[in-house]
């Protein structure tokens, strides 16, 4: 036996399931595995250790993988660079100490004019958002961080649609 669980009906009748009689759990796919079975990889870019840990935690457990995260928009190029063309996606913050997102986002798309880059963005920028998707982001979410929210907008990318 060893997978399975039992489950006891009245009368102390008990029945183990398998995972034959879970075929809808079987069939769930990771969002973040290729149809070949290679993780799409993605790199974090927030001066946030915090934001950097839940993004990473939200992708990780879809199947994702995290090649590396940077601090701030020069790290962020460097990061980027040393990665290519291993990078299938850049979460990208706006707001960090030296390098901004928007500017490092502005260098990423010039090396690489495929990049696929979602922005990461407090409430109220709406100003730098709009700037964003100007300069080449392909889409944006919104902190605080909402699971659901975070894996649709990033997988629609990553799907290009
Ligand atoms: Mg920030």
């Amino acid at each position: 036996m060893g997978v399975g669980s039992a489950v006891c009906g009245p009368w102390g009748v008990c029945q183990v399931k398998t995972k034959m009689d879970f075929p809808s759990i079987n069939q769930k796919t990771a969002e973040g595995v290729a149809p070949g079975g290679k993780p799409y990889r993605i790199l974090i870019v927030d001066d946030s250790m915090f934001v950097k840990k839940q993004l990473g935690q939200i992708l990780t457990s879809e199947g994702f993988e995290v090649v590396d995260s940077a601090s701030n928009g020069e790290e962020a190029i460097e990061k980027y660079k040393q990665h290519y063309p291993q990078v299938d996606l850049v979460t990208m913050d706006i707001t960090m100490p030296g390098m901004d997102g928007v500017t490092a986002l502005e260098r990423i798309v010039a090396f690489d004019k495929d990049a696929r880059v979602v922005m990461v963005s407090a409430l109220g920028k709406q100003d730098l958002v709009k700037k964003s998707f100007l300069l080449g982001a392909k889409n944006y979410i919104v902190k605080p961080l909402d699971r659901k929210k975070v894996l649709e907008r990033i997988v629609r990318v990553i799907k290009g649609s």
